[in-house]
């Protein structure tokens, strides 16, 4: 593996893989660019080096060949006024004849974009006839998606293998997500803290665990509380519940007090009648919580034990809400929770927010330049953090 910021990509075509993965509305303009415009520094630096790019991608989950409706055409207009510039050409098409010849003619400080790789079902597949053809379009291989680092696909994992060592390497996006990853994972300074909240225990039994073997707390909070509560002999209402979940959540409320991990469970919440934005809203201890009522966010006690057990910590991992947040009545835990993160990243704590809706939380309180470090990756940063080995990572690494 070789380093890219020491890389001299003059007069070299790198082959960048990117993830542009962005939501389009229905008439395929854009709703969020964040994907794109973490890509762009490692473009410019090659082009500033005197290289030129070829960007490739997935963009949905096209089923059955190429669809206009999942063409990264869409992307063309933004990607260049991302870029400043004009020149930036589109293949219909990520191999055969197009793409070859216009990867061939591309001259230094082009950028050459080419049609969504799931066109193909190798893709997916992790075909080594695919990965060889799209790996014959350039000298270098540039894996900056850490969005998709997780899967064993052709263009993130498999392609690697027909570079030299020397012509393999990260992006700079890619570098700081595993740099960021590895050093909660492996160089935390304790106290370490890990916040899991969202909806499902089972999405993250494997992560919780993981984290036992490392971490000095866990505070757990949002929908998965309850099935903890529950599991304890407590009454949640109608409280989301995975009732098949019950005996592992023991297991790992037992796991923790032998590892003298400490637990944190919200003592109190805040309950609805309904699952709805007009409920009616009232305060509950959340092991007795009256029938007919569901716990929504967390309670102010659960506000106050957690902010202190925050502000002790000096590494801080974060992934899943505590609340439903995206309605306003049951934002107020998730949000605290964000700017306890915040507080403590000023007196000198590394955090590192991951997953989908702890990173919309954080945009949306616009805290997320208050914290350390906002992962781009949702599937792949949990599959790191359960202890998984990424195939994104190990194909350049080997
Ligand atoms: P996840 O994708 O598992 O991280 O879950 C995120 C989702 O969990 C968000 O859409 C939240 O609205 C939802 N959520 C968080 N807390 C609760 C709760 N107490 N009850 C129901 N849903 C919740």
């Amino acid at each position: 593996m070789s380093q890219f910021s020491d890389h001299n990509f003059k007069n070299q075509k790198a082959l960048v893989r990117v993830d542009f993965n962005v939501p389009l509305d229905k008439d395929f303009n854009i709703t969020d660019d964040t994907r794109m415009r973490a890509a762009v520094p490692t473009i410019k630096k090659i082009l500033n080096d005197g290289g030129s790019v070829i960007l490739m991608s997935h963009l949905g989950r096209p089923k059955d060949g190429p669809d206009k409706k999942f063409s990264l055409k869409h992307l063309l207009p933004h990607l260049k006024e991302l870029l400043g510039d004009d020149n930036v050409l589109f293949a219909n098409d990520c191999i055969g004849d197009e793409a070859i010849k216009k990867s061939e003619e591309l001259k230094p400080g082009e950028v050459l974009l080419l049609e969504n790789l799931r066109f193909y079902k190798e893709e997916e597949k992790g075909d080594e006839e695919f990965a060889k053809k799209l790996a014959s379009l350039a000298d270098v291989y540039v894996n900056d998606a850490f969005g998709t680092a997780h899967r064993a696909h052709a263009s993130t994992a498999v392609i690697a293998q027909f570079f030299p060592k020397d012509k393999r390497m990260f992006g700079l996006l890619m570098n700081a997500e595993v740099s960021s990853a590895e050093k909660v994972l492996n160089e935390s300074e304790k106290p370490f803290l890990a916040i899991i909240g969202g909806a499902k225990v089972s999405d993250k039994i494997l992560i919780i665990e993981n984290l036992l073997e490392r971490a000095t707390d866990i505070i757990i909070g949002g929908g998965m509380a309850y099935t903890f509560f529950k599991a304890m002999g407590g009454k949640i209402g109608n409280s989301l519940c995975e009732d098949d979940r019950l005996d592992k959540a023991r297991e790992l409320l037992e796991k923790a007090k032998q590892k003298n991990v400490n637990i944190h469970l919200p003592a109190d919440s805040i309950i609805a009648d309904k699952f709805d934005a007009n409920a009616m809203v009232s305060g509950s201890l959340s092991n007795d919580i009256p029938d007919g009522w569901m716990g929504l966010d967390i309670g102010e006690m659960a506000c106050e034990t957690f902010s202190k057990v925050i502000h002790h910590s000096k590494t801080i991992l974060w992934n899943g809400p505590m609340g439903v947040f995206e309605m306003k009545k049951f934002q107020h835990g998730t949000k605290t929770i964000a700017e306890a993160v915040a507080e403590a990243t000023a007196d000198g704590a590394f955090s590192l927010v991951g997953g989908g809706d702890s990173v919309a939380a954080v945009n949306e309180f616009g805290l997320a330049d208050k914290v350390s470090y906002v992962s781009t990756g949702g599937g792949a940063l949990l599959e790191y953090f359960e202890g998984k080995e990424l195939p994104g990572i190990k194909a350049i690494k080997e």
